[in-house]
């Protein structure tokens, strides 16, 4: 049990990569806090605690971080905004902002006392590969806020770095996940959607949230006790050329 004894606090965990994470800290040994925009989707996950949790509520994340003191943060809350520049409203910029972006500095903010009084803590924020590392089309909004995530996680490692906390992020390439299939059908023609989204995949195929989560366990686990500020892509091979 790579994680026992820890307290994990996850966003997002009711579908997709969040929920795949909070399950496989959960199977780790950790007592997972996991929380969702929608609480039915908590539903049959092996948590310690689940409930309702709007990740842009600052004072409910923040004080819902504060009671649980976690061990572990895993900040998997974030939206795709679909379009060009030119498709980009202002409310499109702020609702990413404040969703994908804003969420994760608050519920950094709120779990670092905690985490730095105790002298270890790790902080996994979920970006993309999509934003600083590649651009992708139609992802102007999204790799804005995804690009900011690994900013804000390189800054909180530095500061922190000598104090035992790590902060890494994760850049996803494509993976299979309720939102994707909705985005897929959005395009109006889902076949030819998917079929574009695996062509583009050097390995002929995209990944799962279960692979995302086990490389969450690894930066949640005291095995990368080295690591911290990196971006760690995981994206079967999309980004390599
Ligand atoms: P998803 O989009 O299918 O599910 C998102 C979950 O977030 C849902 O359970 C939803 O209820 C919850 N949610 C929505 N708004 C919320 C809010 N305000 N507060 C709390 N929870 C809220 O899951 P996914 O596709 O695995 O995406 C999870 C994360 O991974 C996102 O940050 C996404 O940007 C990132 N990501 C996904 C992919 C991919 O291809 N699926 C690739 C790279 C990065």
């Amino acid at each position: 049990m790579r994680l026992a004894g820890k307290t994990a606090f996850v966003t997002a965990a009711g579908q997709g990569i969040g929920r795949a994470i909070a399950e496989a800290f959960a199977a780790e040994g950790a007592a997972v806090v996991a929380t969702d925009l929608n609480a039915g989707l908590l539903e049959g996950l092996a948590a310690a605690e689940s409930f309702a949790l709007d990740a842009t509520d600052k004072a409910a994340l923040q004080g819902a971080i504060r009671a649980a003191a976690p061990d572990i943060l895993a900040n998997c809350a974030g939206f795709v905004h679909h379009g060009t520049i030119a498709d980009a409203s202002d409310e499109d910029f702020d609702f990413a902002v404040s969703l994908n972006m804003r969420s994760q500095f608050h519920a950094m903010q709120a779990a670092l006392p905690a985490m730095v009084a105790r002298g270890s803590g790790s902080i996994i924020n979920i970006s993309s590969a999509v934003g600083s590392i590649i651009a992708a089309p139609n992802r102007f909004i999204y790799g804005m806020s995804k690009a900011a995530v690994i900013g804000m996680t390189k800054s909180v490692a530095l500061d922190h770095v000598t104090t035992g906390v790590r902060c890494n992020c994760i850049c996803p390439g494509t993976v299979d996940s309720p939102s994707l299939h909705d985005r897929l059908r959005a395009t109006g023609d889902y076949e030819a959607a998917h079929k574009a989204f695996v062509a583009r995949q050097p390995m002929g195929r995209i990944g799962t949230p279960q692979e995302i989560a086990a490389l969450a366990v690894y930066l949640a686990s005291d095995e990368s006790a080295f690591t911290t500020g990196q971006a760690h892509v995981i994206d079967g091979g999309w980004t390599v050329g």
